[in-house]
């Protein structure tokens, strides 16, 4: 009997040891689901992103295809918070990000929210061309919310400008290289009016 008792009890432990266990593995899974998301937007962080081109720019140098970035920023934001307040220039970031998010619809895709009123997607497996059909219509969507910004130098509507650039990966080459031509390119759409799409190759 008393043999008995140790086995009930034994059991009984072992299966509250169990529920702990996937309870835990439970909270670990929502504190990294909550570490790679941006508070505000909801869409991936800046950490999500760096860990998901480091990992995509290996996979995309075997297989020996291109990866491609889109950088996003939204035009003349300084001067719509100015005029509207931050508090709608975070329901603009939520509603522009939404956007962005939507257009990431193949498997491999990522959309993330790089920092302040910019935003950046991999296209693994994407040409150029490709990418920049892809940038265009994100740039059209953007215009289509018709979101009221009075004060845009460009105009009457949020707009946003955005950078394109593709690269073969090579083991020479560490993956900031695409993001810096990315943000070239952007800097490039910024100088020839805003609103619009360049790339650099
Ligand atoms: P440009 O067309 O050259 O991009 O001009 P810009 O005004 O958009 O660029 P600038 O870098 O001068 O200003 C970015 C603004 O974005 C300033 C900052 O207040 C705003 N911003 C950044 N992060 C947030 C945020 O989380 N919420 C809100 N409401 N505003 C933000
Ligand atoms: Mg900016
Ligand atoms: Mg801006």
């Amino acid at each position: 009997m008393a043999l008995e008792r140790e086995l009930a009890r034994a059991r009984k432990t072992e299966e509250k040891l169990k529920r702990e266990k996937a309870e835990a593995e439970d909270k670990v899974e929502k504190l990294l689901a909550l570490s790679s998301r941006d508070d505000l937007t909801e869409i991936a962080n800046r950490r999500c992103f760096d860990e998901f081109l480091r990992k995509e720019w290996g996979r995309s140098m075997r297989a020996g295809v291109p990866v491609s970035l889109i950088l996003c920023d939204i035009d003349h934001f300084k001067l719509f918070n100015d005029h509207y307040g931050h508090r709608e220039g975070d329901k603009c970031l939520c509603r522009i990000a939404h956007v962005i998010n939507e257009h990431a619809k193949r498997g491999g895709d990522l959309a993330a929210r790089y920092g302040g009123e910019e935003f950046i997607l991999i296209l693994p497996d994407t040409k150029l061309e490709n990418a920049l059909n892809l940038a265009n219509r994100i740039r059209q969507s953007i215009e289509e919310l018709t979101i009221e910004h009075k004060t845009s130098k460009i105009s009457k509507v949020v707009t946003a400008s955005l950078g394109v650039a593709t690269m073969i990966p090579t083991r020479d080459l560490p993956p900031g290289d695409l993001v810096e031509k990315a943000d070239a390119a952007l800097y490039a759409a910024k100088l020839s009016g805003r609103n619009k799409v360049s790339h650099k190759l």
